[in-house]
């Protein structure tokens, strides 16, 4: 390793400072080039639109723009769903929530914690920032280490970016902003604390990347906006989570009770509907590592202590 350094040091010293630089030019101009992302807002009822994320893992390419987040008109101002992975991001949603509406954003609630979700928040300061207690604390004890798992990941497109604080704490009940009156659904299961949000005048259901199994809200809805997909009439998200989630727990479960390693249970089939969803294998491969951890503290004596 050290062997390694030194002469790639000699290399640099001997290449001198103009081979150097013609080296890293490349990389400054990546760096020149201002990251910007393309927020394409999709109508889905009268004043509200979609940003819908993309249906891919967080890269360096997408700046951690892959999750849904939704705008609303109010007489009062703009509201929205989620703020994104980044400060960047969250100026974006700003600006173009403005341009929709013709108003700034005055509320933006959070529906959970995961940094996709909450980086852009920033650009609406803490004032307009409303989330579950649960949501709060999480940020208070993660925050940090999502913003530098974040910044990580997706590099220069979280330049400024921190934890911003809610300022509004919110749990059951509802708010009327400017003629629209949203109820809320603090429920839990994808996190400690997910909150789902029903917009009354137009019948839609943001549920974030809520996960519904026997405890789904079962408020009619017009249309379904999931944290990560395409919103859709009916309650097709609601099922197929709830599959989905059934299939890897068996498949996991059987995995560990057969003593397969943690590379032969991520490498195992899944159900061919299962298979054709995007990410399948890569949230599989996720999920046991989520889960093995957990069956081996539970089903494994502690050899280190008397029972
Ligand atoms: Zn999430």
């Amino acid at each position: 390793m050290s062997e390694a350094l030194i002469t790639r040091r000699g290399a640099l010293g001997l290449a001198g400072a103009a081979g150097v630089y013609a080296a890293l030019a490349p990389m400054f101009d990546l760096c020149a080039a201002p990251l910007a992302y393309k927020l394409e807002p999709v109508p889905l009822a009268d004043g509200v639109w979609m940003i819908a994320g993309a249906q891919e893992a967080i890269t360096r390419a997408n700046g951690g723009a892959i999750a849904n987040v939704v705008v609303l008109d109010t007489s009062d101002g703009a509201v929205v769903v989620d703020t994104g992975p980044s400060k960047r991001y969250g100026e974006a949603l700003q600006a173009l929530a403005r341009q929709l509406t013709g108003k700034p954003v005055v509320r933006a609630y959070l529906t959970h914690f995961h940094p996709d979700h909450v980086f852009g928040s920033q650009a609406f300061g803490g004032g307009a920032l409303a989330s579950t207690e649960g949501v709060a604390k999480g940020l208070r004890l993660l925050g940090d280490d999502f913003a530098a798992a974040m910044y990580h990941i997706a590099g220069d497109w979280m330049r400024g970016t921190e934890v911003e604080l809610p300022g509004r704490i919110i749990s059951e009940g509802s708010e009327q902003i400017g003629g629209r009156k949203l109820t809320f659904l603090p429920l839990g299961g994808h996190t400690p604390s997910d909150l789902a949000i029903l917009d009354e005048s137009s019948g839609l259901l943001l549920a974030g990347d809520l996960v519904f199994l026997d405890r789904a809200p079962t408020t009619p809805h017009a249309k379904l906006v999931p944290g990560h997909g395409p919103a859709e009439k009916g309650v097709r998200g609601i099922a197929q989570t709830r599959d989905w989630l059934d299939a890897i727990e068996t498949l996991i479960r059987d995995a560990f009770e057969k003593g397969l390693d943690m590379a032969e249970a991520s490498a195992l089939p899944l159900p061919p509907w299962a298979e054709k969803m995007a990410l399948a294998r890569y949230e599989l491969e996720r999920s046991v590592m989520h889960l093995y951890p957990k069956l081996e503290a539970r089903e494994w004596p502690r050899v280190d202590r008397k029972a």
